[in-house]
């Protein structure tokens, strides 16, 4: 199995362990690997050094929250050309999350600017910097994550994502509270176009969420299904263990065992890997 969304320490918040414990318990499950994700620092470096302790395939990325700028190309090009496999678009940062009243880079340090991130059609003016990362991705052949952003960014990104022939695209968590898209909205995007995640975290902390719920997104997603963990939290399962439990709960629910299994293994392989 392979897990595609997970955090460790060291992190601004608190984590069940760090990238080595994270890394040795996807060992024992017996895992071939994972992407190692933090809202406010680059994972690049990281999942290099813990890749080369335990012998699995670890990548990075960053995501374009305030530490690095935001919607910031220079970010970008750092971390793909050092080894990056995903650019996620403003997660935490988001403007979708001030909405929501989800936790925010400036909680931490109130002396930061209350900055929320936005990429067209909500932001227009950040038309170029968004192009930019999106050639960036183009070139380096990467994973477009579309983090937090609304759906109506979604829709923005599968259009120019098309337009530069990004073929990796992976619409993070579309169910979760942001952007918290219908499944009917998921089946029309990845239709069009990328993978659906669907994350063991949304079962676990998610206000709301059912697996029922989850299932129709299964549904919606059909073969273009991604199960994650985005476990890490210090009150969650370990990783392994909480990708595990969403898989067994969507069993539970009638989906495909086969299907789920894929969705967790060599349909997150195959997008992350470099050509
Ligand atoms: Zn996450």
């Amino acid at each position: 199995m392979f897990d595609s969304h997970v955090h460790a320490g060291p992190d601004v918040l608190d984590r069940i362990g760090d990238d080595l414990d994270v890394g040795r318990a996807f060992g024992l499950a017996d895992f071939s690997g994972f992407v190692l994700k933090a809202h406010y620092e680059s994972t690049v470096g990281r999942a290099h050094s813990v890749s080369k302790v335990t012998g699995q395939t670890v990548y990075g990325g960053i995501a374009l929250n305030q530490h690095c700028g935001g919607v910031n190309p220079a970010a970008v090009a750092a971390a793909l050309s050092s080894g990056g496999r995903v650019v996620w678009l403003p997660t935490a940062d988001a403007h979708t999350q001030r909405s929501a009243g989800l936790p925010r880079l400036c909680h931490h340090e109130a002396r930061l600017p209350q900055h929320a991130y936005a990429i067209p059609p909500v932001d227009p003016a950040a038309a170029g910097a968004a192009e930019l990362v999106l050639a960036l991705v183009a070139e380096h052949d990467a994973v477009l994550a579309t983090g937090h952003l609304s759906e109506a960014e979604c829709r923005w990104l599968s259009d120019r994502a098309r337009f530069y022939g990004i073929d990796r695209l992976l619409f993070t968590h579309p169910s979760y509270t942001v952007p918290g898209l219908r499944p009917a909205a998921v089946r029309e995007l990845v239709e069009a176009g990328g993978f659906a995640e669907i994350t063991a975290y949304q079962l676990l902390h998610q206000p709301g969420c059912s697996p029922a719920l989850l299932a129709r997104v299964a549904e919606a997603a059909g073969d273009k299904l991604i199960l994650s963990s985005d476990a890490g939290q210090p009150d969650s399962p370990m990783p392994p263990e909480a990708l595990e439990m969403l898989i067994d709960v969507l069993a539970a629910e009638g989906l495909d065992r086969r299907v789920l299994a894929a969705a967790a293994s060599s349909t997150p392989e195959s997008l992350f890997r470099p050509a």
